[in-house]
């Protein structure tokens, strides 16, 4: 992943890492070329620019030409920028409130909605010893609710059946009393993804949201879309609020550039990356590994 990315970084910070001086000029091509490598990497325009801005303002500054070794002082500022544009710490799941923890899912279709709780419910089960019931609020598929129970099981976590005569809010809220009566600390909602954004759908996560005020609201957006996976997460933003981003499918073709874009863009802190379609492939997102990892 991040291939691309990666190879253009490598060459700058190799030509970078054996300046003996830096001057404005050398600055300049080096910023030249991060910019490039950038926009390549289908960055949103926005971030790149400030990304640009930042990586210049520190590298005219005293701490790098300064430095014994400049150019490595440079290659420092390039990935702590990169990490702070991605949110610098990493940001967890939030449980502080009255268990059960809901936690609804919302994004296209074929993001990876359901992989992704069936993910989150083995990570919350392993790693956070959380008793956790998962339900499915997507009355339009039933092949997605049976896709919910199975990859539930496979998580060893309990599934709330639902079915497609039901409505999606009556479906969550009978899942929160019996999450409540049976002690259970996280309730993952999963919810049905349009092909594109409409009206109709939107409408209905947003009463979702507004019917049992989940703790957290995840974003799950497929890495591959690029500029569209960002554009697409400011969207939902808007009209939820989101909590946090999950990245999937970074595994895939991906060029980096939703990864360094979404949070600067929507606000929204990336929480977590999917890799492949096993439910252990869901790692905790840092912006400062991530940076590291980008520049090789
Ligand atoms: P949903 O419609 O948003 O619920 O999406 P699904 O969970 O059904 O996922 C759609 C497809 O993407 C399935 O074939 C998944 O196996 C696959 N998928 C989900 N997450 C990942 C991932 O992180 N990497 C890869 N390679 N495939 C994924």
């Amino acid at each position: 992943m991040l291939d691309n990315l990666t190879n253009r970084f490598a060459q700058v910070v190799k030509t970078l890492r054996g300046q003996a001086r830096l001057t404005e000029d050398n600055i300049a091509d080096m910023l030249r070329e991060v910019r490039m490598a950038l926009l390549e990497a289908d960055v949103a325009l926005p971030v790149v620019k400030e990304l640009i801005a930042r990586i210049k303002e520190k590298a005219l500054g005293q701490e790098v030409v300064g430095s014994l070794t400049p150019g490595q002082a440079l290659v420092g500022v390039v990935q702590d920028e990169l990490a702070a544009i991605m949110g610098g710490a990493q940001s967890g799941l939030n449980f502080a409130t009255q268990p059960p923890a809901v936690m609804l899912m919302a994004g296209l279709q074929g993001a990876g909605k359901t992989t992704t709780v069936g993910k989150l419910a083995k990570y919350l089960k392993e790693k956070h010893r959380k008793k956790v019931l998962t339900v499915s609020c997507d009355v339009y598929r039933p092949a997605a609710i049976a896709q919910l129970e199975t990859v539930t099981g496979q998580a060893g976590a309990e599934f709330f059946p639902s079915s497609s005569d039901q409505k999606p809010v009556d479906i969550a809220l009978a899942a929160i009393d019996y999450a409540k009566r049976h002690y259970f600390d996280v309730l993952l909602v999963d919810t049905a993804g349009r092909i594109t954004i409409d009206e109709q759908m939107m409408a209905e996560i947003k009463q979702l949201q507004t019917s049992i005020k989940p703790i957290e609201t995840l974003f799950v957006v497929d890495a591959m879309l690029g500029q569209d996976a960002v554009n697409t997460a400011r969207a939902f933003n808007e009209a939820l609020s989101l909590t946090g981003v999950v990245l999937t499918k970074l595994d895939g073709d991906s060029r980096g550039g939703a990864a360094l874009s979404v949070r600067h863009v929507t606000g929204a802190p990336i929480k977590f990356t999917g890799v492949g379609e096993k439910l252990t492939g869901l790692d905790e997102f840092h912006p400062d590994r991530m940076a590291s990892r980008i520049l090789g």
